[in-house]
């Protein structure tokens, strides 16, 4: 099939409206969140129904083009943006919450609803969706359950596949299979396990029974202020060892406060090098020993300033500035670069430093942000795209601390994905024997290689270019000429 019988095929099975192939409207979608690496894809659809789906992805079968699944384009890694002349269907107007099943605690979401808009429909009736991403006002279930997300709130609740009961999902052959059961057990293999966190590499998610947590009885938020970075990161690790776990506890540093403040005045103190952001949830006689024992390790470890949030006003504030923080580094740098490594909570101190070693050798600077209870760090490099060779420093820069985190212990992601990013650094991570279990389980999903190609596992034919922001004004203008 030629490219312009797939278009109008593509236009049949979707309906005109949902499609675009204008070069000009082809650009909001050449990346996600990591804009670092761009593909323009041949044609964007944006699917109304799991039978639309089966419908687009045959028809690519057809015309031998691949497909990549696209929920709201936040993924940091490189996840959904498209494989050059792929075509892109972005899941948007799948955005129904089909049933929601209060007695059995369980919700039937279709991939794009919102992450956030759940949690605003079950709260009034005590309950919530638990797995908490600072993108959640925007990023989507689907896109959650391709990424196995996490959040600030997954320390206590746990990752994204720990509230995905079951899912639909259309494959390579344009078979709609169910994955998952109606009650826990799942039977069988645990096929729903191994399609979570697959990054749109396996197959299309059209629907997902999600489960619901109750709303805990009591919340205490609390600021703990440090002059060093190191001191929060002792706390961090004295906390969890002492077996006092929080529901969340943030950790941002010195740049990230200035940032922060700069920009919304969320309350951070701004001669702090640190600060923690911990919650405590539960019942309240549950958690006032808690947080004795918090503030304990808080004040041994230096804190200058412990505060509680005194309303749901003052709490809200501390974590607006939290989830703003990245967008809120605008202010101090032209572009940034976040990256997401995870190492045990006992190296944080140390692998802070060496990131602070690493970016000094690259002229850069890193700020920290991040979910300091699992490990979780997202350093951020901070970089200016417009001066020339500076955005490939920036990613030299992020690879290095990369292989700090592996050094310290740790993994390459601990809830952004691999996608384009860290392809490269698979290699550091897993050895040649568990790379290839990693190729033959891919090619026994997706035997034509039809979703997502080029992303997850080092190799392969497809290239990403890194693109400055000089390269995006010049790709703009050509397209707007065309
Ligand atoms: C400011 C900011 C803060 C963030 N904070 C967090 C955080 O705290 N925790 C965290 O884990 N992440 C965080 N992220 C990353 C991102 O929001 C998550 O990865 C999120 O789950 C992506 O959802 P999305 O709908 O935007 O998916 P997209 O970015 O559109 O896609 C992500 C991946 O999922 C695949 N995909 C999307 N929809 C489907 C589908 N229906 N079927 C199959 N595959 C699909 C895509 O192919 C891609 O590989 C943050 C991002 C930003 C920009």
């Amino acid at each position: 099939m030629d490219q312009a019988t797939l278009i109008q095929k593509l236009t049949e099975a979707v309906g005109a409206d949902y499609i675009h192939t204008d070069p000009v409207a082809l650009r909001a979608y050449d990346c996600d969140a990591l804009t670092i690496y761009k593909g323009q894809p041949s044609a964007v659809v944006l699917p109304g129904s799991t039978e639309e789906v089966q419908r687009v992805v045959r028809l690519c079968r057809e015309a031998g083009v691949p497909l990549i699944p696209r929920g709201a384009g936040t993924c940091l890694s490189g996840g959904a943006t498209p494989a050059p002349g792929g075509v892109l269907a972005v899941f948007v107007r799948m955005n129904r919450i089909i049933e929601i099943d209060y007695e059995n605690r369980l919700a039937r979401v279709q991939p794009g609803v919102v992450n956030l808009h759940l949690s605003r429909e079950t709260l009034p009736r005590g309950f919530h969706y638990a797995p908490d991403p600072s993108s959640q006002m925007a990023c989507t279930i689907g896109g959650n359950a391709a990424e196995n997300s996490g959040g600030a709130h997954c320390l206590k609740y746990g990752m994204t596949t720990n509230h995905i009961q079951g899912m639909t999902v259309v494959l390579g052959s344009g078979d709609a299979v169910h994955l998952g059961a109606d009650g826990d057990e799942t039977p069988g293999l645990d096929l729903r396990g191994f399609f979570v966190g697959s990054e749109g590499t396996f197959a299309a998610i059209t629907e997902l029974t999600v489960r619901l947590t109750p709303n805990p009885e009591g919340v205490r938020t609390m600021l703990a202020c440090f002059k060093e970075v190191g001191d929060a990161c002792r706390t961090v690790s004295e906390v969890i060892a002492a077996g006092a776990v929080p529901a969340a506890m943030e950790l941002m540093d010195r740049y990230t406060i200035e940032a922060v403040e700069k920009v919304m005045q969320a309350g951070y103190p701004r001669d702090a090098g640190a600060v923690l952001l911990i919650e405590l949830d539960g019942l309240p006689s549950s958690i006032r020993p808690l947080e004795k024992i918090i503030r304990d390790i808080c004040m041994k470890n230096g804190c200058a300033t412990f505060r509680l949030a005194q309303s749901e006003a003052e709490r809200e504030s501390l974590w607006m500035g939290r989830k703003k923080a990245f967008g809120a580094f605008g202010a101090i740098a032209p572009a940034y670069y976040c990256l997401d490594g995870t190492v045990p909570r006992s190296k944080l101190a140390e692998v802070i430093d060496e990131f602070d070693r690493i970016a000094a050798r690259y002229g850069l600077r890193i700020t920290n942000v991040f979910h300091a209870g699992d490990g979780s760090l997202h350093p951020n490099v901070l970089f200016d795209d417009r001066v020339p060779g500076e955005t490939e420093r920036a990613v030299e820069c992020g690879a290095e601390v990369l292989r700090a985190c592996i050094r310290a212990g740790g993994v390459l992601s601990g809830e952004h994905g691999i996608g384009i990013e860290k392809k490269r650094e698979m290699r550091d991570q897993f050895d040649a024997a568990t790379l290839g279990i990693m190729e033959r389980a891919r090619e026994a999903v997706d035997p034509d290689g039809m979703f997502n190609p080029g992303k997850i596992l080092p190799g392969g034919e497809v290239e990403f270019p890194i693109c400055d922001a000089s390269q995006g004004v010049a790709r703009m203008a050509a397209a707007f000429t065309k």
